[in-house]
């Protein structure tokens, strides 16, 4: 299991802190499972895996954006996929050993410290980047773009 902590990796503080109680009282007990205590929704049962509609991705917890629809692209591994967030500085990176020997990189909101999901590189995915943002639906928030 991942530990979300209130603080960065480097100790420092995020600019937005979630009250516990009242974000668990807020969300369904999925989302919160994902956001704060690093879950995972179960692949292809998210709501945004295949959604390509027009808008940006909001985190859950706190609002700010981090992704948008024009990154998105269909990996086929059951999660949202995205080649890149919407800025480099709206995600933190933290080594997850959790499933050790395998070392992931976990992706956090860089404004509330929420876990989102994890992010893999050279898989040969015909993208910009060569990345993949795996993410869970439940950990985001698609604002529709009329
Ligand atoms: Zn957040």
């Amino acid at each position: 299991m991942i530990e979300v902590t209130p603080n960065k990796p480097d100790g420092s503080a995020y600019p937005v802190k979630i009250d516990e109680a009242q974000l668990q009282k807020q969300l369904d007990p999925l989302s919160y499972e994902v956001l704060r205590k690093g879950g995972t929704e179960v692949a292809f049962t998210g709501e945004y895996t295949d959604t390509e509609t027009i808008g940006v991705y909001k985190c859950k917890a706190c609002h700010s954006e981090l992704f948008r629809s024009d990154t998105k692209f269909h990996s086929g591994c059951g999660w949202p996929s995205f080649y890149a967030p919407t800025k480099d500085d709206a995600v933190i990176l933290l080594e997850d050993r959790s499933l050790a020997p395998r070392i992931r990189t976990e992706v956090r909101c860089a404004n509330c410290g929420s876990h989102l999901g994890h992010v893999f590189e050279g898989e040969g995915y015909a993208v910009p980047t060569d990345q993949r943002w795996c993410i869970n639906s439940v950990a985001l928030v698609l604002e529709a773009k009329n």
